[in-house]
């Protein structure tokens, strides 16, 4: 087994990970980065940041290691909150508040969620990177009562449903993060065979 240190002081992100990446054939190890080692997302877009995040740490620890970067990208704001999703407001609920007002009538609500995924081994060296996408349409007013952050109005049409309200395996399907580790699970493997 190889030890792969998850690039987050998230618990709930080492959870959710571990979920996807759930395969008796994967010959790596999930652990979690110290809490003192921060890592400040100084990136522009979510595929910097993930890197920034995957490099620094394998650096740090001498061991491999993955980052994640997730947002929400709406059409008619030019692509905000991008990489600012977590940094819009204090709370889900402030953060929510602030993209309804910024979008008030605007009829155009077309967004994605984006999430960058990169690993890299112990010296820093990006081994692998990839990005996996959700279409959407953000709704006037919340939806649902699962999930967390946006979810309530981000309403994604081939399910007619919101993140919200979607029953946790059917977001793990269709999610911007789910696509992306169905794309990263194959390279994965490859790479822990090499
Ligand atoms: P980070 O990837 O931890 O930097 O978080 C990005 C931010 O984007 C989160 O705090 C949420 O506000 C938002 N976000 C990312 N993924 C999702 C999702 O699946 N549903 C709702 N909000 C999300």
């Amino acid at each position: 087994m190889v030890t792969l240190i998850v690039a987050t002081s998230n618990p709930g992100k080492l959870k959710e990970m571990q979920a996807y990446l759930t395969d008796s054939s994967l010959n790596w190890e999930l652990a979690l980065k110290p809490d003192s080692l921060e890592i400040e997302e100084t990136g522009t877009t979510f595929l910097d940041n993930a890197r920034l995040k995957a490099s620094q740490v394998a650096q740090a620890m001498n061991q491999w290691a993955i980052a994640d970067d997730s947002g929400l990208a709406v059409d008619a704001l030019g692509g905000a909150p991008g990489v600012y999703s977590a940094r819009y407001g204090k709370t889900d609920r402030e953060r929510i508040e602030r993209l309804l007002f910024e979008l008030g009538n605007e009829p155009n609500r077309q967004a994605q969620f984006v999430c960058a995924i990169a690993i890299a081994r112990p010296d820093g060296k990006i081994m692998l990177e990839t990005e996996g996408i959700c279409p959407g349409e953000v709704l006037d007013t919340p939806r649902g009562r699962g999930g967390f952050g946006y979810d309530p109005v981000f309403y994604v049409p081939d399910q007619q449903m919101t993140f919200a309200e979607m029953p946790p395996e059917t977001k793990h399907a269709v999610s911007h993060r789910g696509r992306a580790f169905q794309i990263l699970l194959p390279q994965l493997k490859s790479l822990a065979a090499d």
